[in-house]
């Protein structure tokens, strides 16, 4: 029924359509491939020729062989030629073993050069990437791919590419020889060859479909791996580790079936292949033994033949053995390719400015949505002065921390403008904008590293007084001091170490040590007690000195620190002013803040 259907495809022509649509994709792969080895030419071409004359070394001993039977071995004399042989065949295995060497050196040092390169291009181009496709793509999937399919790809180039054109030649190089040999047998040889493709062509269908399962299947495992490890204090808490536990005895038990799959397919083609081969080197047998015996073939020359023949299938073998993994490196480099050529979003201008920042701020009738059909930042104006600091509050949802998102220009406007300084923020040098804030995110990630690498990493070369000076303007150095190793605490994961609080004042020290022109913070007190949030406002209100800043806040007591606060109720600003004045307003910000008016009460309070 296979054999059946890819007849009838290849007559209708659609198997012809099917594979000119692949073949397309594939070309881009092909010369993506191309461009990247390219750099390396002299040692791939070295790592190829060594490869083809390993081949031709292969192919002079059976030759010898021949030569040795006929004319020294049958005819009981030439000694002259008798040492030459053997002289050639150690010059040859000597051969071999040196050329193996530099073979192997060169194809393993241009496949290490190769996937350190692939990495390191595909990290630079995920951190150009809009924040936008990594919170869509999943980091998992692009972990993987910086990982599995880089491997994959160096395979494919490495050892894929010269297995196919060694395979290739020695094949062709053992046909053209057995005919010149021996016609008559050389048909033989040739005829289980229609039967090798087109069971081959049968067999990497069904495992391509069958390698793709596994593949999903173990990309399941690892992403519910990676999901709830992290996690596990969710896990825990919910008491769901009965659940996952069985989750993935389900995955893997899925996995297993998929891999038995292949499995099956391989157990059963293999031996096949194996039995056709072996019943036409009966056949040679056969037929030559009976021409040796009528004296029509040289002994040598059968000898020769059948150890040609022996050579012959191997290759072939090779080759539908190395087609899968070949197909799945494959895909591997077109998944990379995926990543690669995705356009960054948020694209520099032709010239990008560098500015020395001053601070002053314009929102131009912005509108914004992640979905563009439902937007989150309706139509927002706003102009902050210089040295400003400007409160923003609103319901959770409202918006408030995608126009500081917009601010620092991780999405830009659907509709309107940013101006920075009267800059369109759009003609501005990212890196070197970004660089001239301080930022405090609601979410306070911290890195890998010690509590100092943590604050230093607002500003590279740091000085330990200047880590010092920031921490203590944040209140943080009161409890550094009394960490174990004081400023050379590790943090663990995403500082896992410390309480939500404390995250948020290292992150506020972060910010400030490079004392930015423009500060940006994103509910930074949210998590820390009342006691010690008065005192991280009375340095802050020090460090805000002369900073143009906008903080996101529920804090009654900070709004008191600004001049001015934006109430954001669903996208819009819906009310500007003083605090006191927007109390008795008794509109939007009255209804969040409603208590007894002397600010001592918050009801609303977002975490
Ligand atoms: P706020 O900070 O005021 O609580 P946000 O600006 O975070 O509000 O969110 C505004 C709206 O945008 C919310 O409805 C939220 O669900 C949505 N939103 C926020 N981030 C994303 C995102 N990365 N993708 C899609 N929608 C988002
Ligand atoms: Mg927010």
């Amino acid at each position: 029924a296979e054999l059946y259907e890819i007849l009838a495809s290849v007559t209708s022509g659609n198997y012809l359509k099917m594979n000119k649509i692949e073949s397309k994709k594939n070309q881009n792969v092909v010369r993506w491939l191309l461009s990247l080895i390219s750099p390396y030419k002299f040692r791939v071409s070295m790592g190829i020729l060594f490869s083809l004359l390993l081949v031709i070394l292969s192919l002079i001993p059976p030759y010898l062989l021949k030569i040795f039977i006929n004319n020294v071995l049958l005819t009981k004399g030439n000694s002259y030629l008798f040492t030459e042989i053997i002289l050639v065949l150690i010059a040859v295995y000597s051969s071999v073993v040196v050329i193996t060497v530099l073979q192997n050196y060169a194809l393993n040092y241009l496949g290490q050069k190769l996937s350190n390169e692939l990495r390191v291009r595909i990290y630079e181009h995920v951190n150009k990437l809009s924040l936008g496709f990594i919170e869509n793509f999943q980091s998992g999937r692009i972990l993987s791919r910086i990982t599995t399919d880089v491997g994959n790809t160096q395979w494919f180039l490495i050892w894929g590419i010269p297995t196919l054109l060694t395979n290739l030649v020695t094949i062709i190089g053992i046909g053209v020889i057995v005919f010149f040999m021996n016609p008559f047998l050389g048909i033989f040889a040739i005829l289980p060859i229609p039967a090798i493709i087109i069971g081959t062509t049968i067999y990497r269908r069904k495992s391509r479909l069958k390698y793709h399962k596994v593949w999903r299947r173990s990309a399941d495992i690892t992403s519910l791996l990676t999901d709830t490890i992290p996690s596990s204090l969710i896990v825990r808490s919910y008491a769901n580790e009965d659940y996952e536990n069985s989750r993935l005895r389900r995955l893997t038990e899925e996995l297993f079936s998929s891999q038995m799959g292949v499995i099956r397919l391989n157990v059963s083609w293999w031996p096949t292949l194996g039995f056709i081969l072996s019943l036409t080197t009966v056949i040679i047998w056969f037929v030559g033994g009976k021409e040796v015996i009528s004296g029509t073939l040289a002994l040598g020359t059968l000898v020769a033949f059948i150890t040609y023949l022996s050579m012959f299938y191997q290759p072939i073998q090779n080759l539908t053995n190395v087609i899968p993994f070949m197909q799945q490196s494959f895909t591997s480099a077109e998944r990379i390719l995926e990543i690669i050529d995705s356009e960054p979003e948020i694209k520099e201008s032709d010239n990008p400015k560098k500015i020395d920042l001053k601070g002053e701020i314009t929102f131009d009738h912005v509108w914004f949505g992640y979905d563009p059909l439902a937007p989150v930042v309706k139509d927002v104006n706003l102009k902050i002065r210089q040295g400003e600091k400007v409160g923003i509050v609103g319901q959770s949802g409202s918006g408030k921390t995608t126009m500081i998102k917009l601010l620092l220009r991780f999405y830009d406007p659907l509709a309107g403008k940013i101006l920075v300084d009267g800059y369109d923020l759009k003609d501005l040098d990212i890196k070197n904008y970004r660089s001239q804030i301080g930022i405090v995110h609601a979410d306070p990630t911290l890195l890998y590293g010690t509590v100092a690498y943590n604050i230093a990493y607002g500003k590279q070369n740091a000085s330990p007084e200047e880590i010092i000076a920031a921490a203590m303007m944040s209140k943080a150095h009161d409890f550094i001091i009394n960490l174990p190793l004081a400023y050379d605490t590790h943090l663990g994961e995403r500082g896992n170490r410390l309480s939500s609080g404390q995250k948020q004042m290292i992150a506020i020290a972060r910010a400030l040590i490079k004392e930015p022109k423009l500060l940006i913070m994103d509910e930074p007190t949210a998590n820390v007690d009342s006691i010690t949030e008065g005192e991280i406002i009375k340095s802050l209100k020090e460090a805000m000195q002369g900073k143009t800043t906008i903080i996101i806040s529920h804090r009654f007591s900070i709004l008191n620190y600004v001049d001015r606060i934006i109430v954001m109720d669903n996208g819009k600003i819906v009310e500007e002013g003083k605090r006191e004045e927007l109390l008795q307003k008794k509109g939007k910000f009255y209804e969040i803040f409603k208590g007894d008016g002397n600010g001592t009460r918050e009801i609303y309070k977002e975490t």
